[in-house]
This record gives structure tokens, C-alpha cells and sequence, in this order.
């Protein structure tokens, strides 16, 4: 009998009869969303074991993200990175913003602060960076261009749940971070997003702008959308908060089992682990090169034919989509880096319920030719 196939991640579910209590109390309360019990609750149990003060839960993180625009005004031009999910450069689309793609940085696979600089011209207003794999930005460096330009700087921290850099919370970084609660991701709700900022003030607006602008019954502020998290969704966050250490520490192992059996493959890299930072193991991305006996596609593919579905996150570049491509930032030759990460990457597996058995016939596949 063959073995079912791997897939590059799957969801964390706790086990079912645990959130029968949740689903009888909704059922009781007859509250299904508009910021309810568990709502309320997720959202200052999340501000706890992140180690945040203001928090606003969303439907999805791609709401959060076109919503963290609105609320900070933005407009013109904003610095991005090509090398992401597409809702990033999407968001600046739904809000008519101008992406301004800028390299990455190849042994962090972020936006590289170097680069943002002559990027800038009277229009950008914003740069909006990912964490990419849960690794931080240069955080410090892009915070400097930002006050010496006079720029907001929204972090795309989708990867980056429970990431620690110096000591604390990444998402303390910007303006505002986001995050994506959804079910592929380290910690889901399903799906769902949230969005972190520094003040009760910027809390306070994107609140409105997440329930179509009210602020009571007769007062409509903003053209806001509808964003709101329901109660179910809440509550599955709750539960699974229980569970989010032993995740952690479960990545964690399969990150350094990994790291371990693919370290001295000729013409395979990985990236640093940086010793600031303490990382959610959310993804765990190897780079194949020439040095490789096979090319890039043709390790995804043998893996695939063995039943282990890697993903090539990112390819293709956000800066070579159809809505992308033809502006002036998204020129290859401008941005060498990303397409020589995104020809050479293969996401492996990663999830809490991957056992070692199925690592080792991972790596044993790309030790073994
Ligand atoms: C998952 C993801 C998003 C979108 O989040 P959703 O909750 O799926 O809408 C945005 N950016 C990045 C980098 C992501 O990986």
C-alpha cells in the first residue's frame, strides 16, 4: 500500500470535542459576531501571549491589510516586496496605491532596506515590507528611511505569529503589523487576520473601519468594509491558544531535523537563523542551486511523484503577474535577487502532526540520487 501524500502544510485542529462547549455557548448566547464574548476575549488573550497592547481581529488577513492602508490614509506610491503572498501588492491595488517594487535581500529573502532609498520619490507615502518566513525585516534600518522621509511603514506580518526579535514581540515594529489567522498558517481560526497598533486612537479608527465606518447607531465616519471576525471563528482561536506552545516547539524540532540531515547537501542552502530573533519555524524554505545534480523543478517534481508536495513560496513574483508587470519597478533587471530566489526555492513540509518517519523519507529523497 502506498503512503498517503504529504502536503506542505496542514491545518492544526484541536481535538473536536474540546469546542463543542464553544459552539453550545454561542448557540446559548445567540451572539454570532459584531464583537461578542469571544471576540472580546480572543482579542486580549492574543494582546497577552503576544505581548501587544491593541489588537483588532479581522474576517481574513487580506481585509486587514487593504483596512491597515485606510486607516493610516495612505495614497501615491508605496515601496514593497515583490517576493510574497499576492495579497500584499493586492492591498495596494484595492486601494488604488501604486506598488514601487524594491530587491529582496537574498539571505533574508526581505525587502532590502539598502535599496528603499532611491526608491523614494514626492509620491511614496508608505513601505509596506513582509517578514518573510517568519524572519524579521531590518527593522531598525527601515524605521530610520521612514522618520527621515516622513513615511508610514506597515508590516505584512502574516508569517510572523508569536515571532521574537531582541527579546520581543516583532509586531511591535511599524506603524501596523498584520497578521493572517488562516488555516494554512501557524496559528488559524479558520480563516481570519488581525491588526496591531500602538495606540488606543489608531485601534479605535480601524474598529469603525472594520464594521463599515459606524461609531453608533447614527454615525458613519469612513466608507469601511465589513471585516469582522465572527464568534466561531473567535472562539476556535481561543482553543487553539492552548495549543500554540506545543506547536511551536513541534516546528520547531521538524525545523532542526531538517536542518540537520540537509546540511552539507552540495548545491542546497537554507537560510541563517538569525540569534536575535526567537522564530515560529513557519515555513521551511531550501534554495537549490547549480551545484545540485538536479534542477529546481526537477527536485519539486520528483518529490511530488513521491507523494510529498512541496511549494515553490514565492514563484512567480508578485512584480511578474499580469497586474504588476508592466510597472516600471517590476523590470527583472531591477530586481536580480528576487528571481534568483524564486527559481531556486522549494517550501518542504512543516506542520505540528508531521512525524520524524515522514521528515527522514523527505530528506533522504533529496540527500539520495
Ligand atoms: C496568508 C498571507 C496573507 C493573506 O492572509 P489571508 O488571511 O489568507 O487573507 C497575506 N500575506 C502573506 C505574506 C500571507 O502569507
Amino acid at each position: 500500500m502506498s503512503e498517503p501524500p504529504i502536503y506542505v502544510t496542514q491545518p492544526h485542529l484541536p481535538p473536536l470535542e474540546e469546542f463543542i462547549p464553544y459552539l453550545e455557548q454561542i448557540w446559548e448566547n445567540k451572539v454570532l459576531t459584531n464583537n461578542g464574548p469571544f471576540h472580546q476575549r480572543l482579542e486580549r488573550a492574543l494582546c497577552d501571549y503576544l505581548g501587544v497592547e491593541y489588537l483588532s481581529l479581522f474576517t481574513n488577513g487580506t481585509v486587514a491589510l487593504v483596512t491597515a492602508l485606510q486607516a493610516l490614509r495612505i495614497g501615491g506610491e508605496v515601496i514593497t516586496t515583490p517576493y510574497s503572498f499576492a495579497a500584499t501588492s493586492h492591498s495596494l491595488l484595492w486601494n488604488s496605491i501604486k506598488p514601487v517594487f524594491v530587491d529582496i535581500d537574498p539571505d533574508t529573502c526581505n525587502l532590502d532596506a539598502r535599496l528603499i532609498e532611491q526608491a523614494i520619490t514626492p509620491q511614496t507615502t508608505a513601505i509596506m515590507p513582509m517578514h518573510c518566513y517568519g524572519n524579521p525585516c531590518d527593522v531598525e534600518h527601515i524605521q530610520t528611511i521612514a522618520d527621515t522621509y516622513g513615511l508610514k511603514v506597515i508590516y505584512d506580518a502574516a508569517h510572523a505569529f508569536g515571532v521574537k526579535y531582541k527579546g520581543e514581540s516583532l509586531l511591535r515594529h511599524g506603524d501596523l503589523s498584520v497578521l493572517s489567522f488562516h488555516a494554512t498558517k501557524v496559528f488559524n481560526t479558520f480563516e481570519g487576520g488581525a491588526i496591531i497598533s500602538p495606540d488606543a486612537k489608531s485601534k479605535k479608527r480601524i474598529d469603525h473601519l472594520k464594521n463599515f465606518g459606524f461609531v453608533d447607531q447614527v454615525t458613519v465616519v469612513a466608507p469601511g468594509i465589513n471585516g469582522k471576525m465572527s464568534e466561531v471563528s473567535a472562539a476556535m482561536g481561543l482553543l487553539q491558544l492552548d495549543y500554540i506552545d506545543s506547536v511551536l516547539a513541534r516546528r520547531n524540532e521538524i525545523e532542526l531535523r531538517y536542518r540537520a540531515a540537509l546540511a552539507d547537501v552540495e548545491g542546497l542552502s537554507m537560510l541563517e537563523q538569525p540569534s536575535d530573533t526567537k522564530g515560529n519555524a513557519s515555513y521551511f524554505p531550501i534554495f537549490v542551486d547549480a551545484n545540485y545534480p538536479l534542477s529546481r523543478d526537477a527536485l519539486y517534481q520528483k518529490l511530488i511523484d513521491a507523494g510529498i508536495n512541496g511549494r515553490r513560496y514565492f514563484y512567480p513574483l508578485l512584480s511578474d503577474m499580469p497586474m504588476y508587470r508592466g510597472l516600471p519597478s517590476a523590470k527583472p533587471e531591477a530586481l536580480l535577487a528576487a528571481h534568483r530566489v524564486a527559481n531556486a526555492v522549494i517550501c518542504l513540509p512543516i506542520y505540528p502532526s508531521l512525524n520524524n518517519e515522514q521528515v527522514d523519507r523527505i530528506t533522504e529523497l533529496i540527500v539520495s540520487l
